[in-house]
Protein backbone atom coordinates (compact mmCIF):
# COMPACT_ATOMS: atom_id res chain seq x y z
CA UNK A 1 0.00 0.00 0.00
CA UNK A 2 1.32 3.13 -1.08
CA UNK A 3 1.94 5.55 2.01
CA UNK A 4 0.59 9.21 2.21
CA UNK A 5 3.86 10.77 1.58
CA UNK A 6 4.68 8.68 -2.15
CA UNK A 7 0.60 9.60 -3.27
CA UNK A 8 1.62 13.22 -2.62
CA UNK A 9 4.54 12.78 -4.60
CA UNK A 10 2.32 10.81 -7.49
CA UNK A 11 -0.52 13.70 -7.58
CA UNK A 12 2.23 16.86 -8.34
CA UNK A 13 2.55 14.60 -11.53
CA UNK A 14 -0.62 16.39 -12.81
CA UNK A 15 1.57 19.13 -13.66
CA UNK A 16 3.69 17.65 -16.28
CA UNK A 17 4.17 18.25 -20.17
CA UNK A 18 2.56 20.66 -21.01
CA UNK A 19 1.72 19.70 -24.68
CA UNK A 20 2.58 15.72 -25.02
CA UNK A 21 3.38 14.69 -28.45
CA UNK A 22 1.49 11.66 -29.96
CA UNK A 23 3.85 8.67 -28.27
CA UNK A 24 4.19 11.10 -24.91
CA UNK A 25 0.21 11.36 -25.08
CA UNK A 26 -0.28 7.30 -24.10
CA UNK A 27 2.36 8.17 -21.74
CA UNK A 28 0.42 11.27 -20.68
CA UNK A 29 -3.07 9.37 -20.31
CA UNK A 30 -1.02 6.25 -18.51
CA UNK A 31 0.51 9.04 -16.07
CA UNK A 32 -2.71 10.70 -15.29
CA UNK A 33 -4.33 7.12 -14.53
CA UNK A 34 -1.73 6.28 -12.07
CA UNK A 35 -2.51 9.97 -10.59
CA UNK A 36 -5.71 9.72 -10.05
CA UNK A 37 -5.55 6.10 -8.82
CA UNK A 38 -2.89 7.46 -6.24
CA UNK A 39 -5.10 10.26 -5.39
CA UNK A 40 -8.20 7.65 -4.59
CA UNK A 41 -5.64 5.94 -2.67
CA UNK A 42 -4.95 8.99 -0.95
CA UNK A 43 -8.22 9.95 -0.57
CA UNK A 44 -9.36 6.71 0.86
CA UNK A 45 -6.18 5.44 2.37
CA UNK A 46 -5.56 8.81 4.74
CA UNK A 47 -8.84 8.21 6.75
CA UNK A 48 -8.34 4.62 7.33
CA UNK A 49 -4.60 5.17 8.61
CA UNK A 50 -6.17 7.82 11.07
CA UNK A 51 -9.33 5.59 11.53
CA UNK A 52 -7.54 2.37 13.15
CA UNK A 53 -5.65 3.98 16.12
CA UNK A 54 -9.29 5.01 17.17
CA UNK A 55 -10.27 1.32 16.98
CA UNK A 56 -7.57 -0.23 18.58
CA UNK A 57 -7.67 2.50 21.30
CA UNK A 58 -11.10 2.13 21.85
CA UNK A 59 -11.47 -1.62 21.38
CA UNK A 60 -8.73 -3.02 23.19
CA UNK A 61 -6.73 -4.05 19.44
CA UNK A 62 -4.17 -2.79 18.16
CA UNK A 63 -0.44 -2.56 19.47
CA UNK A 64 0.95 -1.23 22.17
CA UNK A 65 2.97 1.77 22.09
CA UNK A 66 7.21 1.85 22.63
CA UNK A 67 8.49 2.65 25.71
CA UNK A 68 8.31 6.12 27.16
CA UNK A 69 9.06 6.18 31.00
CA UNK A 70 11.88 8.91 32.22
CA UNK A 71 12.46 8.49 35.55
CA UNK A 72 13.44 4.90 37.30
CA UNK A 73 10.58 3.39 38.93
CA UNK A 74 10.41 4.56 42.79
CA UNK A 75 10.55 1.15 44.35
CA UNK A 76 12.80 -1.79 45.49
CA UNK A 77 14.57 -2.23 42.20
CA UNK A 78 14.32 -6.24 42.80
CA UNK A 79 10.49 -5.71 42.70
CA UNK A 80 8.35 -8.13 40.31
CA UNK A 81 4.97 -6.82 39.93
CA UNK A 82 2.83 -10.14 39.59
CA UNK A 83 1.40 -8.28 36.35
CA UNK A 84 4.67 -8.49 34.68
CA UNK A 85 5.04 -12.72 34.11
CA UNK A 86 0.98 -12.46 33.04
CA UNK A 87 1.67 -9.74 30.28
CA UNK A 88 4.96 -11.33 29.16
CA UNK A 89 2.73 -14.52 28.13
CA UNK A 90 0.23 -12.89 26.48
CA UNK A 91 -2.18 -13.90 29.30
CA UNK A 92 -3.00 -10.07 30.63
CA UNK A 93 -4.57 -9.24 26.98
CA UNK A 94 -6.96 -12.80 27.35
CA UNK A 95 -8.12 -12.10 31.13
CA UNK A 96 -8.79 -8.43 29.95
CA UNK A 97 -11.00 -9.89 26.33
CA UNK A 98 -12.85 -12.22 28.91
CA UNK A 99 -13.46 -9.44 31.15
CA UNK A 100 -14.40 -7.43 28.45
CA UNK A 101 -16.67 -10.04 27.25
CA UNK A 102 -18.86 -9.87 30.32
CA UNK A 103 -20.37 -6.35 29.86
CA UNK A 104 -22.32 -8.26 26.62
CA UNK A 105 -24.73 -8.80 29.43
CA UNK A 106 -23.08 -6.87 32.28
CA UNK A 107 -22.12 -9.66 34.76
CA UNK A 108 -18.96 -7.90 36.27
CA UNK A 109 -20.58 -7.22 39.50
CA UNK A 110 -23.02 -8.80 42.07
CA UNK A 111 -25.39 -6.82 40.72
CA UNK A 112 -25.37 -8.54 37.39
CA UNK A 113 -27.58 -6.21 35.81
CA UNK A 114 -27.45 -7.37 32.67
CA UNK A 115 -26.75 -4.22 30.90
CA UNK A 116 -26.04 -4.60 27.32
CA UNK A 117 -22.62 -2.19 28.37
CA UNK A 118 -20.98 -3.03 24.47
CA UNK A 119 -24.43 -2.20 22.69
CA UNK A 120 -23.83 1.56 24.74
CA UNK A 121 -26.23 0.85 26.93
CA UNK A 122 -25.17 2.09 30.72
CA UNK A 123 -25.63 -0.68 33.88
CA UNK A 124 -27.04 0.48 37.45
CA UNK A 125 -23.75 1.53 38.17
CA UNK A 126 -23.83 4.12 35.08
CA UNK A 127 -21.04 3.07 32.88
CA UNK A 128 -21.57 1.94 29.43
CA UNK A 129 -18.26 -0.20 27.71
CA UNK A 130 -16.77 3.19 27.04
CA UNK A 131 -14.06 4.30 29.88
CA UNK A 132 -15.09 7.31 32.15
CA UNK A 133 -12.58 8.78 34.59
CA UNK A 134 -12.74 11.63 36.88
CA UNK A 135 -8.95 12.18 37.90
CA UNK A 136 -5.77 11.03 37.82
CA UNK A 137 -2.62 12.44 40.69
CA UNK A 138 -0.46 11.21 43.18
CA UNK A 139 -2.13 10.78 46.13
CA UNK A 140 -0.82 11.60 49.91
CA UNK A 141 -3.60 10.56 52.15
CA UNK A 142 -4.04 6.90 51.83
CA UNK A 143 -2.43 4.29 54.28
CA UNK A 144 1.05 5.25 54.63
CA UNK A 145 2.76 2.54 53.07
CA UNK A 146 1.18 3.03 50.09
CA UNK A 147 2.03 6.71 49.89
CA UNK A 148 5.70 6.65 51.10
CA UNK A 149 7.54 9.80 49.91
CA UNK A 150 6.18 9.84 46.35
CA UNK A 151 2.38 9.26 46.98
CA UNK A 152 -0.34 6.97 45.81
CA UNK A 153 -0.47 7.05 42.06
CA UNK A 154 -4.48 7.39 42.38
CA UNK A 155 -6.56 6.62 39.30
CA UNK A 156 -10.55 7.69 40.04
CA UNK A 157 -12.87 5.91 37.85
CA UNK A 158 -16.20 7.63 37.17
CA UNK A 159 -19.51 5.73 38.12
CA UNK A 160 -19.67 3.04 40.95
CA UNK A 161 -21.77 0.16 41.38
CA UNK A 162 -22.65 0.19 45.01
CA UNK A 163 -24.38 3.94 45.19
CA UNK A 164 -23.99 4.62 48.68
CA UNK A 165 -26.48 7.35 50.31
CA UNK A 166 -23.29 9.01 52.30
CA UNK A 167 -20.55 9.12 49.59
CA UNK A 168 -18.31 11.54 49.90
CA UNK A 169 -17.37 11.20 46.38
CA UNK A 170 -20.98 11.43 44.88
CA UNK A 171 -19.93 14.12 42.30
CA UNK A 172 -17.61 11.19 40.93
CA UNK A 173 -19.53 7.73 41.53
CA UNK A 174 -23.42 8.97 41.41
CA UNK A 175 -22.83 12.20 39.31
CA UNK A 176 -20.93 11.06 36.33
CA UNK A 177 -18.23 14.32 36.85
CA UNK A 178 -15.18 13.11 34.40
CA UNK A 179 -14.11 12.69 30.98
CA UNK A 180 -13.96 9.68 28.17
CA UNK A 181 -10.56 7.78 27.93
CA UNK A 182 -9.06 5.41 25.65
CA UNK A 183 -7.37 2.52 26.76
CA UNK A 184 -4.24 4.37 25.25
CA UNK A 185 -4.86 7.53 28.01
CA UNK A 186 -5.63 5.42 30.63
CA UNK A 187 -2.10 3.33 29.91
CA UNK A 188 -0.23 6.36 29.99
CA UNK A 189 -2.00 7.96 33.39
CA UNK A 190 -0.56 5.27 34.81
CA UNK A 191 2.90 5.41 33.43
CA UNK A 192 2.81 9.30 34.04
CA UNK A 193 2.34 8.74 37.79
CA UNK A 194 5.38 6.07 37.77
CA UNK A 195 7.02 8.49 36.41
CA UNK A 196 6.10 11.55 38.84
CA UNK A 197 7.81 9.24 41.73
CA UNK A 198 4.28 7.37 42.80
CA UNK A 199 4.84 4.23 44.26
CA UNK A 200 2.02 2.47 43.11
CA UNK A 201 -0.84 2.28 40.68
CA UNK A 202 -3.74 2.74 42.74
CA UNK A 203 -7.11 2.66 41.14
CA UNK A 204 -9.88 3.70 42.72
CA UNK A 205 -13.42 2.12 42.30
CA UNK A 206 -12.33 -0.17 39.81
CA UNK A 207 -15.01 -3.17 39.30
CA UNK A 208 -17.29 -2.00 36.18
CA UNK A 209 -14.48 -0.79 34.51
CA UNK A 210 -12.13 -4.07 35.25
CA UNK A 211 -12.09 -4.61 31.91
CA UNK A 212 -10.29 -1.45 30.93
CA UNK A 213 -8.20 -2.01 33.65
CA UNK A 214 -6.38 -4.90 32.98
CA UNK A 215 -6.03 -4.03 28.91
CA UNK A 216 -4.78 -0.95 29.68
CA UNK A 217 -1.93 -2.57 32.29
CA UNK A 218 -1.07 -4.76 30.09
CA UNK A 219 -0.81 -1.58 27.49
CA UNK A 220 1.22 -0.09 30.46
CA UNK A 221 3.40 -3.38 31.20
CA UNK A 222 4.60 -3.07 27.39
CA UNK A 223 6.05 0.37 28.18
CA UNK A 224 7.29 0.44 31.25
CA UNK A 225 5.65 0.30 34.18
CA UNK A 226 6.97 -1.94 37.12
CA UNK A 227 5.30 -0.52 40.00
CA UNK A 228 2.54 -2.67 42.15
CA UNK A 229 -1.13 -2.40 40.74
CA UNK A 230 -3.61 -1.51 43.99
CA UNK A 231 -7.10 -2.85 43.48
CA UNK A 232 -8.67 -0.08 45.67
CA UNK A 233 -12.76 -1.63 45.89
CA UNK A 234 -15.87 -1.83 47.71
CA UNK A 235 -15.35 -5.06 48.55
CA UNK A 236 -18.78 -6.34 46.78
CA UNK A 237 -16.99 -8.31 43.88
CA UNK A 238 -17.61 -11.72 42.16
CA UNK A 239 -15.47 -14.13 42.26
CA UNK A 240 -15.56 -14.84 39.16
CA UNK A 241 -14.19 -11.69 38.19
CA UNK A 242 -11.29 -11.94 40.88
CA UNK A 243 -10.42 -15.54 39.84
CA UNK A 244 -9.43 -13.75 36.46
CA UNK A 245 -7.50 -10.79 38.57
CA UNK A 246 -5.36 -13.39 40.06
CA UNK A 247 -1.79 -13.04 38.91
CA UNK A 248 -3.10 -9.25 38.02
CA UNK A 249 -3.37 -7.72 41.05
CA UNK A 250 -0.50 -6.80 43.83
CA UNK A 251 -2.37 -5.40 46.39
CA UNK A 252 -6.19 -5.20 47.45
CA UNK A 253 -7.51 -2.73 49.41
CA UNK A 254 -10.91 -3.31 50.03
CA UNK A 255 -13.60 -1.98 52.38
CA UNK A 256 -15.54 -4.34 54.48
CA UNK A 257 -18.45 -1.92 54.82
CA UNK A 258 -20.85 -3.47 56.72
CA UNK A 259 -21.57 -6.53 58.57
CA UNK A 260 -25.69 -6.94 58.54
CA UNK A 261 -27.24 -7.47 54.92
CA UNK A 262 -30.09 -4.84 55.89
CA UNK A 263 -27.84 -2.34 56.75
CA UNK A 264 -26.11 -2.62 53.36
CA UNK A 265 -29.38 -2.90 51.06
CA UNK A 266 -30.85 0.70 53.25
CA UNK A 267 -27.58 2.56 52.82
CA UNK A 268 -26.37 0.85 49.13
CA UNK A 269 -28.58 0.61 47.29
CA UNK A 270 -30.26 -2.74 47.97
CA UNK A 271 -26.90 -4.46 48.12
CA UNK A 272 -28.00 -6.81 50.38
CA UNK A 273 -25.30 -9.49 49.09
CA UNK A 274 -22.39 -7.18 51.00
CA UNK A 275 -21.96 -8.86 53.87
CA UNK A 276 -22.16 -12.35 52.35
CA UNK A 277 -20.16 -11.69 49.15
CA UNK A 278 -17.71 -9.56 50.26
CA UNK A 279 -16.76 -12.11 53.01
CA UNK A 280 -16.05 -14.53 50.37
CA UNK A 281 -14.32 -12.09 48.09
CA UNK A 282 -11.63 -11.10 50.81
CA UNK A 283 -10.96 -14.79 51.76
CA UNK A 284 -10.69 -14.88 48.36
CA UNK A 285 -8.24 -12.06 48.00
CA UNK A 286 -6.24 -13.32 50.54
CA UNK A 287 -5.46 -16.43 49.05
CA UNK A 288 -3.99 -14.62 45.93
CA UNK A 289 -2.00 -12.04 47.65
CA UNK A 290 -1.53 -13.04 51.48
CA UNK A 291 -0.99 -10.91 54.47
CA UNK A 292 0.52 -7.54 53.63
CA UNK A 293 3.40 -6.54 55.46
CA UNK A 294 5.57 -2.97 54.78
CA UNK A 295 8.86 -4.24 53.43
CA UNK A 296 12.13 -2.51 54.81
CA UNK A 297 11.96 0.60 52.54
CA UNK A 298 8.31 1.13 54.23
CA UNK A 299 6.34 0.72 51.06
CA UNK A 300 3.84 -2.17 50.33
CA UNK A 301 4.44 -4.44 47.74
CA UNK A 302 1.60 -7.32 47.71
CA UNK A 303 -1.00 -8.53 50.25
CA UNK A 304 -4.55 -7.74 51.00
CA UNK A 305 -5.24 -4.39 53.44
CA UNK A 306 -8.89 -4.19 54.89
CA UNK A 307 -10.61 -0.99 55.51
CA UNK A 308 -13.28 -0.77 57.69
CA UNK A 309 -14.86 2.69 58.31
CA UNK A 310 -16.57 2.83 61.74
CA UNK A 311 -20.31 4.09 61.31
CA UNK A 312 -22.00 6.16 63.85
CA UNK A 313 -24.74 3.94 65.48
CA UNK A 314 -23.09 0.70 64.98
CA UNK A 315 -24.49 1.00 61.27
CA UNK A 316 -21.06 -0.80 59.98
CA UNK A 317 -21.24 -3.54 62.19
CA UNK A 318 -18.07 -3.26 63.62
CA UNK A 319 -17.59 -5.82 66.36
CA UNK A 320 -19.41 -8.23 64.16
CA UNK A 321 -17.09 -7.66 60.61
CA UNK A 322 -13.32 -7.26 63.24
CA UNK A 323 -14.43 -10.70 65.14
CA UNK A 324 -15.31 -12.07 61.30
CA UNK A 325 -11.53 -11.00 59.96
CA UNK A 326 -10.54 -12.71 63.35
CA UNK A 327 -11.74 -16.00 63.44
CA UNK A 328 -11.49 -16.60 59.28
CA UNK A 329 -8.34 -14.58 58.22
CA UNK A 330 -4.38 -14.56 59.85
CA UNK A 331 -4.57 -12.45 62.78
CA UNK A 332 -2.31 -9.92 61.43
CA UNK A 333 -3.97 -9.07 58.74
CA UNK A 334 -3.70 -5.16 57.75
CA UNK A 335 -7.18 -3.10 59.30
CA UNK A 336 -7.19 0.41 58.33
CA UNK A 337 -10.19 1.37 61.23
CA UNK A 338 -11.41 4.59 59.54
CA UNK A 339 -12.59 6.97 61.61
CA UNK A 340 -13.52 9.95 59.33
CA UNK A 341 -17.09 9.14 58.91
CA UNK A 342 -18.94 12.58 57.96
CA UNK A 343 -22.77 13.10 56.82
CA UNK A 344 -22.27 13.92 53.24
CA UNK A 345 -24.77 13.82 50.15
CA UNK A 346 -27.92 11.68 51.15
CA UNK A 347 -26.77 10.65 54.99
CA UNK A 348 -28.99 13.29 56.37
CA UNK A 349 -32.16 11.81 55.28
CA UNK A 350 -31.04 8.91 57.93
CA UNK A 351 -31.12 9.83 60.93
CA UNK A 352 -28.90 6.89 62.35
CA UNK A 353 -26.32 8.22 59.76
CA UNK A 354 -26.40 11.87 60.06
CA UNK A 355 -24.03 12.41 62.51
CA UNK A 356 -20.57 12.63 62.79
CA UNK A 357 -19.23 9.25 64.88
CA UNK A 358 -18.34 10.00 68.97
CA UNK A 359 -14.72 9.44 69.87
CA UNK A 360 -16.10 6.91 72.50
CA UNK A 361 -17.57 4.86 69.47
CA UNK A 362 -14.37 5.03 67.61
CA UNK A 363 -11.81 4.01 70.81
CA UNK A 364 -14.93 1.51 71.28
CA UNK A 365 -14.20 0.18 68.06
CA UNK A 366 -10.44 0.01 68.60
CA UNK A 367 -10.79 -1.64 71.84
CA UNK A 368 -12.65 -4.31 70.30
CA UNK A 369 -10.43 -4.79 67.50
CA UNK A 370 -7.58 -5.58 70.25
CA UNK A 371 -9.73 -7.67 71.89
CA UNK A 372 -10.26 -10.08 69.31
CA UNK A 373 -7.18 -9.98 68.81
CA UNK A 374 -5.96 -8.06 65.46
CA UNK A 375 -2.57 -7.53 65.37
CA UNK A 376 -1.72 -5.19 62.71
CA UNK A 377 -3.83 -2.39 62.92
CA UNK A 378 -3.82 1.04 61.27
CA UNK A 379 -5.76 3.42 64.00
CA UNK A 380 -6.40 7.13 63.41
CA UNK A 381 -6.18 10.01 65.86
S1 LIG B 1 -20.69 -3.38 36.72
FE1 LIG B 1 -22.39 -1.94 36.34
S2 LIG B 1 -23.31 -2.68 34.45
FE2 LIG B 1 -22.05 -4.33 35.23
S3 LIG B 1 -23.41 -5.64 36.47
FE3 LIG B 1 -22.49 -4.14 37.83
S4 LIG B 1 -23.95 -2.42 37.93
FE4 LIG B 1 -24.45 -3.65 36.11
Amino acid sequence: MPTIAHSHALANQRHGPAHPGPRSRKQFLHDCLRVLTSAAMAFVAAPLLAWRPRIASDLSLGTAQPDRTGREPQIDPAFVPSYLRLHRAGELQRRGERLHAMMASCQLCPRQCGAARLAGERGFCGASARLEVAAHHPHFGEERPLVGRGGSGTIFMTHCNLRCVFCINADISQGGAGARRSLDELATMMLTLQDRGCHNINIVTPTHYAAHVVLALDRAAARGLRVPLVYNTSGWERLEVLALLDGVVDIYLPDLKYADAQMAATYSSGAGSYPEVTRAGLLEMHRQVGVARPAPDGLMYRGLMIRHLVMPNGVSGTRESLTWIAEHLPRNTYVNLMSQYRPVFKAFDYPAIARRLTRREYDEAVACAREVGLTQLDIQG
